[in-house]
């Protein structure tokens, strides 16, 4: 099948082509460039136009929750822990048919807005075969809350999408949910898992302040979550900052992907660059929950995989990706991050970040198709990667290794 738009954003450099085509099969693609010149190459394949629109690599969301409802709003509070507990709370009310229900329309809120590859936190086991059956590229990270000082079994994890298969399109990969809710016992056992069973690790990390001075024994509001489930103070972890306590414990490695890492110092940029640590930017959730601005330009100059991930809606008003991105050139472009590089934490930097580097987050000769097609600007400034970043709400065709899985 050949592919063919106004405009193609093609290449490792992500350069925008005029009137450029793509050439797909078996799901890969196996040509990209003028639209002239690839459909004289292969001559006699279906083409598919989008005219009036740019084709470029798919959204990668690393990290969300899609089993959420929009809570957003009902849980707001103002300090972080507030915000913890208003959303332990509300799950109270929450039914499984509920997390079913969400995860259908947030697959599609997805799907309709350009992702195509998503990094899940998989709570209540209803987001995986959704996720499967939906044609997205997923990496599920099973999610792991455990406070206890004991060694247990590597089989005691709950790995909620094991009945599923590993393949080209789903990978399994371990969350521990953050260095307070998880033990250093159990941490050092879920690294040792993953180490032995090539999995990737997320972790919300370095998020709240109260995090921080929680690590340091000063007064923090996290100190009302462990009364509230009942754990022993004396097991909540202890440094100067997280990812020193992280790199202490050896659960410091390529295989993490640290979620939020806005809490950071220079040293902890070091450690992470030095661990080949990949971050997961979720700039709107860390708005609304007042935990500051995360040092994205210092990030990028020193060479860390950033992705963007738009986090859950207990925390964001949705899971468009555009959104997302739209939100983070605002608050970085003053620091030197140009849409150009928002476009890139998007496309081949949460590629890399979800351990997907080789495959997807662009179009080019080897790489899978996963492909999007948005509406061309209306103004065209000169600038494409703002233009796009200014106008793009939702997307006209949504495909995913080679098989378009929307269109409008
Ligand atoms: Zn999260």
């Amino acid at each position: 099948m050949i592919v063919r738009a106004s405009i193609i954003v093609t290449g490792k450099h992500q350069r925008a082509l005029y009137g450029g085509a793509v050439f797909i099969s078996h799901g890969t693609i196996i040509d990209a460039g003028p639209a002239s010149a690839i459909i004289r190459r292969f001559p006699g394949k279906k083409i598919v136009q989008f005219p009036g629109a740019v084709l470029m690599p798919g959204l990668v969301n690393v990290h969300a929750h899609l089993e959420l409802p929009f809570l957003r709003n009902s849980i707001r509070a103002n300090s972080f822990s507030g915000w913890v507990l208003n959303l332990i709370q509300a799950k109270k009310g929450l039914k499984q048919s509920d997390y079913v229900l969400s995860s259908k329309d947030n697959i599609n809120a997805l799907m309709q807005t350009g992702t195509t590859t998503v990094g899940e936190i998989c709570t209540h086991g209803t987001s995986p075969i959704l996720l499967k059956k939906s044609g997205l590229r997923t990496v599920v990270f099973d999610e792991i809350i455990r406070m206890e000082d004991r060694e247990g079994k590597s089989s005691d994890f709950k790995v909620q999408s094991q009945g599923l298969r590993q393949s080209s399109l789903l990978q399994h990969g371990l969350s521990p949910h953050t260095p307070y809710t998880v033990s250093e016992k159990v941490l050092r056992e879920v690294a040792a898992m993953a180490a032995k069973k090539d999995l990737k690790l997320a972790v919300h990390v370095a998020e709240s302040k109260d995090e921080i001075r929680l690590l340091q024994r000063k007064k923090n509001g996290l100190e009302k979550l462990y009364q509230f489930a009942h754990w022993d103070l004396s097991l909540a972890p202890k440094g100067t900052s997280s990812f020193e306590y992280l790199n202490r414990i050896g659960f410091i490695s390529p295989r993490l992907l640290a979620v939020h890492a806005v809490q950071v110092t220079d040293h902890d940029i070091i450690l992470m660059k030095r661990a080949k640590v990949s971050v997961a930017h979720c700039p709107r959730s860390n708005k609304e929950l007042g935990v500051g601005k995360m040092p994205l330009k210092k990030f990028l100059d020193a060479g860390i995989t950033v992705g963007l991930g738009t986090d859950s809606l207990a925390s964001v008003p949705t899971l468009n990706m555009w959104d997302e991105m739209r939100y983070a050139y605002k608050i970085h472009h003053r620091d030197g991050v140009s849409a150009e590089d928002i476009f890139r934490i998007a496309t081949i930097g949460g590629a890399k970040a979800l351990g997907w580097d080789k495959e997807i987050g662009a179009l080019e000769p080897g790489r899978k198709a996963d492909i999007i097609a948005v509406p061309l600007p209306k103004k065209n400034t000169g600038d494409l990667y703002s233009d796009l970043l200014r106008e793009t709400k939702s997307c006209i065709m949504t495909m995913v290794n080679g098989k378009i899985v929307y269109q409008k």
